[in-house]
C-alpha cells in the first residue's frame, strides 16, 4: 500500500529509525497517534555490533509495550555463569597477565541484586522493534533536508525534492543529526555541533567458540579490561554463541576528520595498542576488528529539547559515550516519555483542534514538548555527564586528572548505577502527563480549551 501523505490532520514525523525513532514508534502505535517515520537508508540498519541494557531499559520497554520487553528477553544474552547473573561488568587490567595474583583479581565486578546483565546483537533488537511498527507508517529513502515551522505546521523537504508537513516533528536522527541545528541553532549555536570526547573505538564480534580458545574461561561474562590510555570490553551476545568486544583509545588530540570514522590499516589499529603493555590474548581479539576508528562524540549540554513544534529524541539530543552502557536505553527512556505525553495530547484535545493548524494546536504540542523536557532533559543529561567520569575510571583516572589506582576504580564503579538502574519510570510516566496537562490548561495567552483535558 502507497503511504498515506500527511495532510493537515494530526500526525508526527519522526525523522530517523534508529533505536531512539523505532522506540518512539512503538510507543506512538500502541497508543494510536497517527505518525509518518522516515528514514534515509533503503532499509532498518543493521549494524554489526552488541548493546547492552539496563533495567531502567528493560523497565521502558515493558511500560512502552509489554511484548516488546518479552521478546527482548527471549533474545537477550546476560552473563553466563549463574554467579555473574547481577554483575555489569568485572575489572581486569589490560597489561600482560591481567592483573591476575594480585589482592583484587577475582573481586572486580561491579554491578547490583536489582540489576540482571542483559545484551543482544543490534540487528536481532531491530528486528523486534521493527515487528511492533505498521509497516505503511515508514517511509525508507527519504532524507530530510530542511525542516521548518510554518503557519502552525512543519515542513519537512526530503533531498528527492518531495515536501510534506507535519502538526509536529520528532529529531531522532543520531549523533550528528542535523535536527539538532534547527532546535538550538538560533538560541544556542555552540551547543550544536557534538564535541569530541577524547576517545576512539574499534569493535569486533567473534564466535564464542574463537573467543574461548582466546580468552578461557574469561570469554563468558561481560569484562573490562583497564588502563591508562586504553581499555577494552567484551561480554557475550546471541545467546552466548557470540562475543563483543570494544577497544577504546584515549587521543585527546582534535579528532582530525569531519567524518566520525576513519578507515586505517590494521598495524596502526595495533599500534594504537602497543604502547599499553597490552595482554596479547587482547591484541588477538583485535584479529575481528574492522580497522575503523569510531570518534567518541557527546553532547555535554543541551539547553533545551525542543522549539516550538520541533522536539530531539535519543542521541541528537543527549549523545554520550558508550562507557555505562546506557545511550540506547535513554532512547527509550525518551520515547516512553515522549509516547505517553503525545498519547495524552492526542487522546484528550478535541479533533476539531488535531486537525487544525492553529495557535491553539501549536500551543498544546509546546505544552507536550514542554513536559517531556521537564522530565526527561535532566535525567538524560545526567547519563551524559556521569558516563565521562565512568570512562575516565576505565582510564584509572579519578577528578581532576588524578591516578588511581584499580581497587579506588572497581569501588567507585560499585554503587555509581542505582540512580540509572532503579529509577522510576512509572513515576516519570505519570509527572509527565500530569505536567503536559497543567500546562495545556494554562495558556491563557492562546486560550487552551481545558473541556476534555
Ligand atoms: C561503541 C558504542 C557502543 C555502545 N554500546 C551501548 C550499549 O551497550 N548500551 C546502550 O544502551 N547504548 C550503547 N551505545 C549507545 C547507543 O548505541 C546509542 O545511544 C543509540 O543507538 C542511539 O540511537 P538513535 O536512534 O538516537 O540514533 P542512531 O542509531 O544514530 O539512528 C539515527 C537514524 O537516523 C537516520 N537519519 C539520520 N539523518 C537523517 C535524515 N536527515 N533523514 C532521515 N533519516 C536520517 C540514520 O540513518 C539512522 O537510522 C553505544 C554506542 C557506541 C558508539
Amino acid at each position: 500500500m502507497a503511504p498515506q501523505q500527511p495532510t493537515d490532520a494530526f500526525n508526527v514525523a519522526i525523522i530517523g529509525a534508529g533505536i531512539g525513532g523505532l522506540g518512539l514508534a512503538i510507543g506512538l502505535s500502541h497508543l494510536s497517534v497517527p505518525f509518518t517515520l522516515y528514514e534515509s537508508t533503503p532499509v532498518f540498519s543493521t549494524v554489526g555490533a552488541g548493546v547492552g541494557l539496563g533495567p531502567n531499559a528493560l523497565r521502558a520497554m515493558d511500560l512502552m509495550e509489554k511484548r516488546f520487553k518479552d521478546m527482548y528477553m527471549d533474545i537477550a544474552t546476560g552473563n553466563l555463569k549463574p554467579e555473574k547473573v547481577h554483575s555489569m561488568m568485572e575489572a581486569m587490567r589490560m597489561d600482560e597477565g591481567l592483573g591476575a595474583g594480585e589482592e583484587w583479581y577475582g573481586k572486580g565486578d561491579w554491578g547490583s541484586e536489582t540489576f540482571t546483565r542483559t545484551g543482544a546483537h543490534r540487528k536481532d533488537l531491530l528486528d523486534i522493534m521493527t515487528s511492533f511498527i505498521p509497516k505503511d507508517a515508514v517511509r525508507f529513502n527519504k532524507r530530510v533536508k530542511t525542516v521548518r515551522q510554518v503557519a502552525g505546521k512543519v515542513e519537512l523537504v526530503f533531498e528527492d525534492g518531495e515536501v510534506v508537513n507535519h502538526a509536529a516533528v520528532v529529531g531522532s536522527d543520531g549523533v550528528k543529526g542535523f535536527t539538532r541545528s534547527v532546535v538550538l541553532g538560533e538560541r544556542f549555536p555552540d551547543d550544536v555541533r557534538p564535541k569530541y570526547e577524547g576517545k576512539y573505538v574499534y569493535r569486533a564480534i567473534l564466535p564464542m567458540g574463537d573467543a574461548k580458545e582466546i580468552m578461557g574461561d574469561l570469554a563468558t561474562d561481560a569484562k573490562m579490561y583497564l588502563s591508562q590510555g586504553a581499555n577494552l570490553s567484551t561480554y557475550p551476545i546471541s545467546e552466548g554463541t557470540q562475543m563483543n568486544v570494544v577497544a577504546f583509545k584515549r587521543d585527546p588530540t582534535p579528532w582530525p576528520h569531519q567524518d566520525f570514522t576513519e578507515e586505517v590499516t590494521k598495524e596502526a589499529m595495533i599500534r594504537d595498542f602497543a604502547g599499553h603493555n597490552i595482554d596479547q590474548r587482547l591484541v588477538k581479539l583485535l584479529d575481528w576488528a574492522k580497522p575503523t576508528r569510531w570518534g567518541i562524540f557527546h553532547h555535554p549540554t543541551t539547553p533545551t529539547y525542543y522549539n516550538s513544534l520541533i522536539c530531539l529524541l535519543g542521541d541528537v539530543a543527549h549523545a554520550g559515550g558508550p562507557h555505562q552502557g546506557a545511550g540506547a536505553g535513554q532512547c527509550l527512556e525518551d520515547a516512553l516519555i515522549l509516547s505517553r505525553v503525545l498519547g495524552a495530547l492526542f487522546h484528550s484535545t478535541p479533533s476539531s483542534t488535531l486537525s487544525t493548524p492553529c495557535p491553539l494546536r501549536t500551543a498544546i504540542v509546546e505544552a507536550a514538548f514542554q513536559a517531556y523536557d521537564e522530565v526527561r532533559r535532566p535525567r538524560a543529561q545526567e547519563q551524559v555527564r556521569t558516563t565521562k567520569e565512568t570512562g575516565e575510571l576505565y582510564n584509572l583516572i579519578g577528578e581532576g586528572g588524578r591516578v588511581i589506582e584499580i581497587q579506588e576504580a572497581i569501588e567507585r564503579l560499585n554503587g555509581r548505577f542505582g540512580w540509572l538502574w532503579d529509577h522510576d519510570l512509572k513515576s516519570d510516566c505519570i509527572k509527565a502527563e500530569r505536567r503536559f496537562k497543567e500546562l495545556a490548561t494554562m495558556g491563557e495567552g492562546v486560550g487552551i480549551e481545558s473541556a476534555r483535558l
